[in-house]
Formats: C-alpha cells, sequence, structure tokens
C-alpha cells in the first residue's frame, strides 16, 4: 500500500465509508484486493485459527477433543475459580495471526481492522448474542481515550452489534483510575490492579437494570478486567452477563494465561 493510500486511510479513520467507494477493499491483514471489505483474503482465512467448539463455555479457552472437555464443558481453571461472567467465547486464538488484526486496530489507527473481527466474533458469539439485550464494551480510562481517540472495544461492540442487530451501550461502564499494565501481573495481582478500577455509569444504572448484557473486548486473558467489569454490571442489577472477546490467549503447560498484549 502506498505512503498516500496509508495515510488517507488513517486519516479517514473510522470514516472508511467513503474511502470504500474509491479504493477497492483489502484484507486486513495482507492488503491483499479482496471482494468485499472486512474481509479476510482465502489465504489468511485458512492461516487464522478460529477458535470453534470444544471450547471452555466460561472463557472460551479451545480444547483439544470433545474427551478433554469434559461433562462441565469448562476448562480446569474456571471449575476451579468460576469467572463472574456466564458464558464467554472468543472469535480467534491470539496468535501470531490475530495480532496483525487486534494490535494495528489497538495502536496503530486501523480501526476498519474491527469490522473484520465483528464479523468473526458475531459468528462465535451467536447463541450468547440471541441472549442479548446489550452490548457493553470494556472501558478505556478518559486520559487513554484522549491520547487514543476511540476506545477498541466500543469499535468492536459496534460491529458486532451492526451484525447481530443488537443495542449498544457504549458508556455503561467508565474506568476510574489508569491501571498499571497488567502484562508480567499474576492472576492475583490483576484482579487486585483492576478491582474497583470500574464502574457504572451512574445515569445509566436504571436503563441497565434487568437487561442481558455481552461484555466485549478485544483480548480476553485472565479475565480480571472482564472480572471487574462483570462484577460491576452485576451489582448494578443486570439480569446476566456474558463475554465476547475477538481473542483469546492460549494457556502455557502450567495452566497459566500467556500473555496478552499491554491496554
Ligand atoms: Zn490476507
Ligand atoms: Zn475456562
Amino acid at each position: 500500500m502506498s505512503v498516500l493510500t496509508r495515510s488517507v486511510r488513517i486519516g479517514l479513520g473510522a470514516g472508511r465509508g467513503v474511502l470504500d467507494l474509491v479504493l477497492p477493499p483489502h484484507c486486513p491483514a495482507c492488503e491483499t484486493i479482496v471482494d468485499a471489505p472486512g474481509r479476510l483474503c482465502t489465504a489468511c482465512f485458512r492461516r487464522a485459527s478460529l477458535i470453534v467448539p470444544p471450547c471452555c463455555v466460561r472463557c472460551g479457552v479451545g480444547f483439544a477433543s470433545v474427551g478433554s472437555a469434559g461433562l462441565a464443558l469448562s476448562c480446569p481453571s474456571c471449575l476451579d475459580s468460576p469467572p463472574p461472567w456466564r458464558f464467554g467465547r472468543a472469535a480467534f486464538a491470539y496468535d501470531e495471526f490475530s495480532r496483525l488484526l487486534v494490535l494495528p486496530l489497538k495502536y496503530g489507527d486501523r480501526t476498519e481492522n474491527a469490522v473484520v473481527l465483528g464479523r468473526h466474533m458475531a459468528r462465535a458469539g451467536r447463541s450468547l448474542l440471541e441472549d442479548c439485550d446489550r452490548l457493553v464494551p470494556v472501558p478505556l480510562h478518559r486520559r487513554r481515550l484522549f491520547s487514543r481517540r476511540y476506545n477498541q472495544a466500543a469499535l468492536l461492540a459496534q460491529a458486532v452489534g451492526r451484525l447481530s442487530g443488537r443495542a449498544v451501550m457504549v458508556d455503561a461502564l467508565a474506568r476510574m483510575r489508569q491501571t498499571a499494565p497488567l502484562v508480567g501481573q499474576s492472576p492475583s495481582e490483576r484482579r487486585r490492579s483492576v478491582a474497583d478500577a470500574i464502574r457504572v455509569r451512574p445515569q445509566r444504572a436504571a436503563a441497565l437494570r434487568g437487561l442481558r448484557v455481552v461484555l466485549v473486548d478485544d483480548v480476553l486473558t485472565t479475565g480480571a478486567t472482564l472480572g471487574a467489569c462483570a462484577g460491576a454490571l452485576l451489582d448494578a442489577g443486570v439480569a446476566s452477563v456474558d463475554v465476547l472477546a475477538a481473542a483469546r490467549t492460549a494457556r502455557d503447560e502450567t495452566g497459566e494465561d500467556r500473555q496478552e498484549p499491554p491496554e
């Protein structure tokens, strides 16, 4: 892609609509021309590790086989300490390929990547979305939102909302303070670090009461942030919280979740 084309794309950010009329659509992972915007080319689609059942019904981690899933369809870690949400799914395994889509969305102004990620999230999360009144993104602290100019989780929620016909409440939650980067912290350190950092906005609490919420984030690792969000929503009286992420990190041999990108 030429420097000019790239800078035009960056300049337009979320407003790709006009540009799509001018430039042929590109695969967001490799820039090959594709038939329609927001689609992977055939080669990238083959490279992608889509998470398909059997996977843990709580945290979405893939199982090697139906046999290893067990009767509860939960991974050992979710059986030991169940997350505060009900069901969780992720579209992609977080690997070298899905990083090509997630990291530029998170740090590189490639807001259009939310379309392709959202499409696969809507597919993976179909059963959660059937049972959903509001999609709610994990919030960014306002200082981080100011420097990045958008919340990548909100863009994903909007993309999923458009495809599934579900309503999105982008400002249901607020992050009250900036948390230290979670990378390198143990699960319990992560939980401590985000506990109390997330609140339901008081002006949204009444509208949320009794609703079935699907929380949306880019990468699900230990679930510390999503757990804090789910806890805040349940305290505010929502009926249920499920979780839908673009990508799920794998577990290493010790059962620990591998690293996620910094927020
Ligand atoms: Zn491609
Ligand atoms: Zn699990």
